[in-house]
């Protein structure tokens, strides 16, 4: 009967609360959003800012222990709990990741090789950037995601207006690479040092956004599999991480694998897992924050997973509709989860779809029959 809190109410918060609810546990959500995802499925729901001293401390009365699905929760927030409670994963992982300043400095660290970079956070560092960075991607350092607070520069010239642009805000700017494919990995390590994860997934993005993502046999070269699973370790080794960490990485035209960044949560690639898997990356977040076993998770099923962007709830008039969810159901091995987000708009995570077969053909058939079916661009 212990209550486990999570900060964010997102859909992630929402499965998380699924997973723990399913082990018996009562949850609370903290997020300032009457109507969040989690919030509405949970037990207790403190309705305050990820930084208000009262709300955290409502959080803290309420649980044993505490973790989180958005990203860019305060670190001090997760410092302040973790003097009370156990918070995993911890407010210097976290802290890290929300900041690809010093994200990038983590995987030179570990010696894990990443895109050729350059920190920009004064003119005089814009000014004196290598050329060979660029044509290149300007990224905020802090808060984005969804390829938000990016820009594509050909040159020095579109290099400065887009960071006059970006608000003159500490930046990074990365060398574009040219992508064969892009992959991830979702793990989970446990206070002592456990290591367990799920395979290598096949990534697809489409405008900055995961469009596809596709896990079966053959689907990523083992040997690149293996060496994605073991820079993932050395990532999270290095941060003494415990929790669900996802690594992204990206598949080079020459085969080279090159790491892009981290997400200190479950990640939308490893949604398949709550289908495909004997074990989620819920159920995994769960128990490492309870401090239960850690067992490998095995799939049981080639999967294929489709993000539901809310562009799916508009015709080509813009009129609102319901997407053909009956029809889609009629498809073999349809896992279909809505998020319960009131108003959907156009780039929005509405839902996400993942078809589970005996084999790879099997699942891409059906996806690429609900993509016909939905509107969604096959892949
Ligand atoms: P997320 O929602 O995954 O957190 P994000 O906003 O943090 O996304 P990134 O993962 O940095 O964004 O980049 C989004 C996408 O842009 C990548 O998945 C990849 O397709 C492309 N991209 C990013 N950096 C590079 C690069 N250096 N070279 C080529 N493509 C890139
Ligand atoms: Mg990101
Ligand atoms: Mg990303």
């Amino acid at each position: 009967g212990a209550t486990l809190g999570v900060l964010g109410g997102g859909q992630l918060g929402r499965m998380f609360v699924h997973s723990a609810q399913s082990l018996g546990y009562f949850t609370a959500v903290l997020d300032a959003d009457p109507d969040s995802p989690a919030g509405r499925v949970s037990h207790h729901h403190v309705r305050t800012a990820y930084d208000d001293a009262a709300g955290l401390a409502e959080l803290a009365g309420l649980c044993a222990a505490v973790t989180t699905e958005f990203e860019n929760v305060p670190a001090p927030s997760l410092a302040t709990l973790a003097t009370r409670l156990p918070v995993s994963p911890a407010a210097r992982a976290v802290g890290i990741a929300q900041d690809r300043a010093a994200e990038k400095a983590h995987f030179v660290a570990c010696g894990v090789p990443c895109a050729p970079y350059a920190v920009i956070e004064t003119a005089e560092q814009l000014a004196a950037v290598d050329a060979r960075l660029l044509p290149g991607i300007l990224k905020t350092s802090r808060m984005g995601y969804d390829g938000k607070g990016q820009a594509r520069v050909a040159d020095a010239a579109a290099l400065a207006a887009a960071w006059e642009r970006l608000g003159r805000v500490p930046c990074v700017l990365e060398q574009m690479l040219p992508l064969a494919a892009e992959c991830s990995v979702v793990l989970a390590r446990g206070r002592d040092g456990a290591f367990v994860h799920f395979p290598v997934q096949r990534n697809l993005h489409r405008e900055g956004i995961l469009a596809v993502t596709e896990v079966h046999a053959g689907n990523i070269d083992a040997a690149l599999a293996a060496e994605a699973v073991r820079s993932a370790h050395a990532i999270a080794d290095g941060l003494d991480y415990v929790g669900v960490l996802c690594v992204e990485f990206f598949v080079l035209a020459d085969g080279r694998l090159v790491v892009n960044e981290i997400a200190p949560r479950p990640h939308n690639s490893g949604h398949y897992t709550i289908d495909a898997c004997d074990s989620s990356q819920f159920d995994l977040q769960v128990r490492t924050l309870c401090g239960l076993p850690l067992v490998q998770p095995r799939q049981h099923s080639a999967a294929v997973m489709l993000n539901l962007l809310g562009d799916l709830w508009f015709d080509v008039a813009g009129t609102q509709r319901t997407p053909a969810w009956a029809e889609v159901l009629a498809l073999p091995g349809a896992h279909l989860h809505l998020y319960g987000k009131r108003d959907a708009k156009p780039g929005r995570k509405m839902g996400h779809l993942t078809f589970t077969a005996a084999d790879a053909r099997g699942a891409r058939d059906a996806a690429l029959a609900a993509c016909a079916l939905l509107g969604i661009e096959a892949f």
